[in-house]
Order: C-alpha cells, then sequence, then structure tokens
C-alpha cells in the first residue's frame, strides 16, 4: 500500500500533524476537524513510512469501541495486523500491565476487579468494623473521597492530616479501606490507574523496558485526562519516547470526574519543544449546525481560541420544537425519525437521541417500544435494569408477596439496617428447613427469640417496616404508593447521599419510577402481552405495574447487530457522529443542570456539554424542550434552557405543533402561538384546549384531533394518566 492513501485524504494541517518529527506533539482544535482521523493517519504513517513497529506504538482511546476501530483503520492502511500494538482506554491498558506484572504490582495473579457497586459494599464492610455510625458516616462519602484521592495519585500517607475530625476520618477509612483490599486481592478502578503507575514508577527494570517498547504514546480526548493519567503519560514517555496529544479544551466534560483541561497547557511545559498543530476546518456538520454550537460555544471565558469553519453548505435550519410535556417531545421525536426513514430509506443508526439524564430515557423508551422501532440505550442500563429501580421495584414486589424471597433477599439489609450475613444464613436454613419463605422464617426466628436481641430487633423492625408499608399504601393511587415507598423504605435517602452524578442519577431515576407510575394504563400495556383483560381486571395496579416492569425489563433492547436508533447521554456521545441528531430536554434545571445553573465553573462545563451535543449532528439537529414535565417528583413549568436563548435565531426554525394549542396562560405567553393547521374540524364541543373528564382516566386537556364522524379522535393529555388517543364515540368524555 502506498502512502498516499495515508496522506490523500488529509487537508494540509492535518498532514503537517501526521507526519511531524516532533518528539511532542500537541493538536488542538475543535469538534469535528479530524483530530481522531489525524491521530489514527499518524499511527498508519509511523509503521508505513517510518518503519516503527506495532509493538512499540501505545494509543489511548476514549472507549473499547474506539480502540477497535482505530485498530480497524489502521489495518487497512498497513495491511497487516496491527495485534503487537496496545491500544484501549487508560484502564484497559492499565488492567493489561498489572495482568502481566502481578508479582511485582504487589497482587495476587488471579486479582479480582471491584466494580463500583462491589466497592461500595467493601467500603460499607469497613465502615461496620471500625464500628462507625453508618447514618452519619454514609459509605458513599468515603467512595467518593477514596476515588478522587486516586485520581489524584494520593495515598492516605500523602494526604496532609490537619485538624479537621472528618477529614482525619476520612483518611483513616481510606487506611482500612486500602488494607482490605490487599488482604483479598482484590482492585478499585481508580486503583487500576494509580497502581499501574506505581508500578512501573517504583521499578526501574520495568520502566526502561516500556520506555524502550513504546516509543510512541499517543493519546485522544486528551482534554478529559486526569492527574494519574497524565503522570502515567508522562512518565511512560519520559525523556526519550515521542508523545501525540489531540483534544479540544471546550469538550472538556469530566470535570466533576477529576479531568483537568489545564493538563492541556501543562503538556506545552512539561514537554520540550512541543509542535502545536491547530485544524480548524470542520468535516463533519453544516454550516447552519457549526455556526450554532459556536455561536454557545462563545459564551465561555477562558477558551484556547478556535474559530471553526466548514465548506460546506449552510444545510438545514436547525429546528427548535417547543413540546407540550415529556410525551409530547418523545412522541414528536419519534415521528421524526419514522419520517426520516421513510424519507431517506437511511439507517436506524444514524439517528441519535441525546439527553442530559439517564432518567429522561424512559419516555423514549416507551415510545420507541410501542412503535415497534429497535432502539439501545449506550453507556447505561435500560431504565428498568437499573439498580435503583430494581431496588425499588423489590420493596414493591415484596409489599404485594411477603413471600417473595429473590426480593426478600434483595432489600432485607438494603439500606444497611444491622442485619448481617449470618443472620441470613440462619433465616435461610430455617427456611429450608420448614419449607417455608424467608418472610415465613423470619418471623419464626423473631418469635422464638432464639437469636441475639440486636439482630432480633433488627429483624422485626424490617419485618414491621414492610407490614406498615404494605397497609399504608392500600388507600393510594399507584404513583403515591412508589412515591411512599421509595422514601419509607430509606432509598432515597440512600442514594441522596451518594455523592457526584452517579447519586444524582439515581435519585433521578427512582423519581422518574414514580413519574411512570403515574402515567400507567394496564390495557394499554399490557395489550398483546400475554395478558388477558379479565386477568387484569383482577389484579391491582401495582402487580399488574409490576408485571410489565419485569416484561419491560426483557424486550425492546435492540441485539448487537440489529440496526437501531441510538438513546444515549450526551455525556456518552463524545467522539461519535451521526447524520441525525435530537438534543432533548433543553430546559434550564434540566439542561443546564439545576445543581451547576449557579455556579459559573459548573455552568461553563455544562455550555461545553451542550457544545459536544449539538457538534454530533452532520446533517439535520432538532433541538427540543417540553413547556411541563415531570421532573425530580414534581411538574415543572420548563423554561427553555438558557443555551437555546446563545443559539442566533436565524438559524433556527420553530417546528409549530400540527394543529393550534390552547396552552395555559402563563406558557403560551412566552412564546408565539402556530396558527392553526388542522386539516379535520374539530368535532361539536371538543375544541383544541378543551378541559375535558373521563370517568377512568380523570381530567385533561385537548391537544389535538382527526378523522370524523364515528371515527373521530382527540388526543388527550390528562393530568394522572398521560397522552392518549380516544375515539369520541366511545370514550365517554365529558367537557367541563
Ligand atoms: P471530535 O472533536 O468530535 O472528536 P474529531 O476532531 O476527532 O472530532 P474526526 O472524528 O476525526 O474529528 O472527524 C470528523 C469527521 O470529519 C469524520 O467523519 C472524518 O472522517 C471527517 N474528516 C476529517 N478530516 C477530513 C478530511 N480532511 N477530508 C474529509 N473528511 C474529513
Ligand atoms: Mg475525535
Amino acid at each position: 500500500m502506498d502512502v498516499t492513501s495515508i496522506l490523500d485524504p488529509l487537508n494540509d494541517e492535518q498532514r503537517t500533524a501526521v507526519t511531524a518529527e516532533a518528539r511532542a506533539l500537541l493538536v488542538l482544535a475543535g469538534a469535528g476537524s479530524g483530530k481522531t482521523r489525524v491521530l489514527t493517519h499518524r499511527i498508519a504513517w509511523l509503521i508505513q513510512v517510518q518503519n516503527v513497529s506495532p509493538y512499540s506504538v501505545l494509543a489511548v482511546t476514549f472507549t473499547n469501541k474506539a480502540a477497535d476501530e482505530m485498530r480497524s483503520r489502521i489495518e487497512e492502511f498497513v495491511g497487516s495486523s496491527t495485534g503487537a500494538m496496545w491500544v484501549g482506554t487508560f484502564h484497559a491498558i492499565a488492567h493489561r500491565l498489572l495482568r502481566q506484572h502481578w508479582r511485582e504490582a504487589g497482587l495476587p495473579q488471579s486479582f479480582h476487579i471491584l466494580d463500583s457497586e462491589d466497592q461500595l459494599r467493601t467500603i460499607r464492610r469497613v465502615v461496620k468494623a471500625l464500628e462507625l455510625d453508618e447514618t452519619r458516616w454514609p459509605a458513599k462519602r468515603f467512595q467518593w473521597f477514596i476515588n478522587t484521592r486516586k485520581d489524584e495519585g494520593q495515598r492516605p500517607a500523602h494526604i496532609a492530616g490537619g485538624n479537621d475530625p472528618i477529614h482525619a476520618q476520612m483518611i483513616h477509612v481510606y487506611t482500612a479501606y486500602q488494607e482490605a483490599c490487599e488482604r483479598s486481592g482484590v482492585v478499585d478502578f481508580a486503583e487500576l490507574l494509580l497502581r499501574a503507575h506505581e508500578l512501573l514508577r517504583d521499578n526501574e527494570r520495568l520502566l526502561a523496558h516500556y520506555r524502550d517498547r513504546f516509543g510512541h504514546v499517543l493519546v485522544d480526548e486528551f482534554q478529559d485526562i486526569n492527574t494519574i493519567q497524565y503522570a502515567f503519560v508522562r512518565l511512560l514517555v519520559g525523556t526519550s519516547g515521542t508523545v501525540c496529544v489531540v483534544g479540544d479544551d471546550d469538550q472538556s466534560i469530566y470535570g466533576w470526574r477529576g479531568a483537568r483541561v489545564e493538563n492541556i497547557r501543562r503538556f506545552t511545559e512539561h514537554f520540550p519543544n512541543v509542535c502545536t498543530v491547530r485544524l480548524d476546518r470542520n468535516y463533519r456538520s453544516t454550516g447552519n449546525i457549526l455556526a450554532a454550537a459556536n455561536a454557545v460555544i462563545a459564551n465561555n471565558g477562558d477558551r484556547m481560541g478556535k474559530n471553526l469553519w466548514t465548506s460546506d453548505e449552510e444545510g438545514d435550519p436547525l429546528r427548535l420544537y417547543a413540546a407540550y410535556n415529556e410525551h409530547d417531545e418523545a412522541q414528536f421525536v419519534v415521528e421524526r425519525i419514522r419520517q426520516w426513514f421513510d424519507e431517506t430509506g437511511g439507517k436506524r443508526a444514524d439517528c441519535a437521541v441525546l439527553y442530559r439524564s439517564n432518567a429522561q430515557s424512559r419516555v423514549f423508551e416507551e415510545v420507541l417500544i410501542n412503535h415497534k422501532i429497535p432502539y439501545r440505550v449506550y453507556g447505561g442500563l435500560r431504565f428498568f435494569e437499573r439498580q435503583e429501580i430494581k431496588d425499588a421495584l423489590a420493596y414493591l414486589r415484596l409489599l404485594e408477596n411477603h413471600n417473595d424471597d429473590p426480593s426478600f433477599d434483595r432489600v432485607v439489609n438494603f439500606p444497611t439496617r444491622g442485619i448481617g450475613a449470618r443472620t441470613l444464613e440462619q433465616v435461610r436454613q430455617l427456611a429450608r428447613e420448614e419449607n417455608c419463605s424467608l418472610w415465613q422464617a423470619s418471623k419464626m426466628l423473631v418469635q422464638q427469640k432464639k437469636l441475639a436481641v440486636r439482630t432480633i430487633t433488627a429483624l422485626e423492625k424490617f419485618l414491621l417496616l414492610i407490614s406498615d408499608l404494605a397497609v399504608a399504601i392500600k388507600s393510594l393511587s399507584l404513583c403515591e404508593q412508589i412515591d411512599h415507598v421509595i422514601q419509607g423504605s430509606g432509598l432515597i435517602e440512600h442514594y441522596n447521599a451518594e455523592k457526584g452524578e452517579r447519586g444524582v442519577a439515581r435519585v433521578e431515576n427512582l423519581e422518574e419510577l414514580v413519574n411512570a407510575g403515574r402515567g400507567f394504563e394496564p390495557d394499554l400495556v399490557n395489550a398483546g402481552r400475554g395478558f388477558e383483560p379479565d386477568d387484569v381486571e383482577d389484579m391491582s395496579p401495582l402487580a399488574v405495574f409490576l408485571s410489565h416492569a419485569a416484561l419491560e425489563a426483557g424486550e425492546g433492547q435492540a441485539e448487537e447487530w440489529e440496526d437501531c436508533v441510538q438513546l444515549m447521554t450526551m455525556h456518552s456521545v463524545k467522539g461519535l457522529e451521526f447524520p441525525l441528531v435530537f438534543v432533548c430536554g433543553m430546559e434550564d434545571g434540566l439542561f443546564p443542570h439545576q445543581r451547576s445553573m449557579n455556579d459559573p465553573t459548573g455552568l461553563e462545563e455544562e455550555r461545553r456539554l451542550c457544545y459536544v451535543a449539538m457538534t454530533r449532528a452532520m446533517r439535520h439537529l432538532y433541538l427540543s424542550y417540553a413547556e411541563r414535565r415531570r421532573m425530580f417528583g414534581n411538574d415543572n413549568i420548563g423554561v427553555p434552557s438558557r443555551f437555546l436563548r446563545e443559539i442566533p435565531a436565524e438559524l433556527v426554525h420553530e417546528v409549530r405543533p400540527r394543529v393550534q394549542i390552547s396552552r395555559p396562560v402563563s406558557v403560551s405567553s412566552r412564546r408565539s402561538v402556530p396558527s392553526a393547521a388542522a386539516a379535520d374540524v374539530a368535532p361539536p364541543g371538543f375544541k383544541l384546549g378543551a378541559q375535558v373528564s373521563h370517568p377512568r382516566f380523570g381530567e385533561g386537556v385537548i391537544l389535538n384531533y382527526e378523522g370524523a364522524g364515528a371515527q373521530a379522535r382527540v388526543q388527550v393529555n390528562f393530568e394522572r394518566a398521560g397522552t392518549k388517543w380516544l375515539v369520541i364515540s366511545y370514550a365517554n368524555l365529558e367537557v367541563i
């Protein structure tokens, strides 16, 4: 293969970067300017032209998927296997090093990796062993402390003590936790990085070996590298290797996880004679999309300064949709996706639906399932498979049926309430002997008083909690039941104590479960799912909801190979591109997120996130917000995101709803009311915006109508039951 195939698809600046002889190369450039392309072509150039062995190349990517893509792209150029090359995320590379040198790293050969949940459980055990009161000292707080310190490269001995007793306690638990990990030969995620760094730092022979081996280190998405990762790169490159990093300060979105954008500045200080290349031509997006994204990011201060341009056509304007509520938003998005397939025959995988918070995926999932459109939720689990949702469902199941053993097992000591493994073993044993449920066995144990007083009290308290909750929710509506249980069980409080983005996401998901209960309509959901209407009739709404959740967890999500719509958070979409992108939920409080709105640094990070999201779009970009949204357990009137106001009006076209909707005064005054465009005539008495009442769904507002005579249907947004289409002649609707 000749080198022209490597250089031809590049512009002059890209070519300069790919062929630069410099020992340290920094490509600082905006979104879609070809940074990842440069990195890939540079590796091909090194191998093909400079005769560098793939064995000497170490490339760091942001995801494992990106690593696979990079490798196969390079193989296309060099026409041979690059198996000896190391390509992967920092975690994957650190893991590989530790596996190969477990002895030098002081680990057992079969060391085990703790995921975040395992880590938390271990910390909890440590906290208990130290006899700390968990209500005062939540394990999550220690987890946050430990991981942040490890990301900064600090062992307990490196942390200054001071007089603060809380700080001293943190260090104390960090020390004890680390000892526990060493004893059982386990390694958490942050430890992988820290330990790989220490392995090379403290082992001269190994360091010399790897410096010699990896003469060429390349890093993508350099703006999101944290302290220990950067230290690792510096150490490995030393004074003899070459290093190439590519990044964009405007896309730094992991500050909350310890990423340090200052590393870009430090890079030019730490390495001598850095060759900096800037790329300013964007190849991804149309002129309008790029102009809009540039306008948004221009509001951030302290940027390293980039002016992206494109020679692409202006393209369509961006489309903005003001949805009536979150269901209407999802409905709109899915309709547009359908329309796009029909018109272009494109692939589903070319459409991405982006949102700020994981909990937002639920409504989109629901509408996609109803439309039988395969989808995949990336970088996260589907709603009903998320841990906190499973916890809440286990409580609800246990209330429905005290003898549900798996649910009992899941929540008996979660959140922790002093029921230890030994006690549970006794419960299980008795259940086996008596051939009864765990619930019944626990009752027997409590009655027989054969256990220690403390244990009996703890067990009894749990039994009482469940029976009390079961009584308390009897007269409540489904959503109130869910709400009552997530509060009463202590789940909300528990997850509230979990620091950082993850804890917030979990609480949001739990609150979204309450919303799910509010919009739940058994008949519709269960049609075609093996339920007979009579079955449903006899079941409590909670029981039907639980069966629905169980089924939902097992379907909908497309198979790996299937062409499907991509759903993901704005964080996990980094580095990717799609012809059609929807950025949803653009309301102040949701995006920018509530927590960041009054904090200038936080707000700038949210704005960068907005920039990342918008610049994923190649041809069509839709933005949407909901005028009303049930969020965080409340009904909110949505104020359009401040980021929307930062986009020049001439670049945006507001999509009109198909028909005029009369909106509440407070809302309609904020936006122009579109003109009526309905082909059908409103059925007599059923005007848009009219308040109606339905015997089962309660009160709602008419949003839309279609058809005439016996086929006339209206779309009603019910306060409790969400949006529904109803045939007027059957629906028994009353105008109020
Ligand atoms: P991000 O900041 O989002 O990670 P990036 O700077 O890494 O973006 P790439 O993903 O490498 O950008 O490139 C963006 C798109 O532009 C890709 O589809 C890529 O194939 C295309 N592209 C890059 N350079 C050129 C070029 N010289 N000619 C044609 N297309 C190009
Ligand atoms: Mg990239």
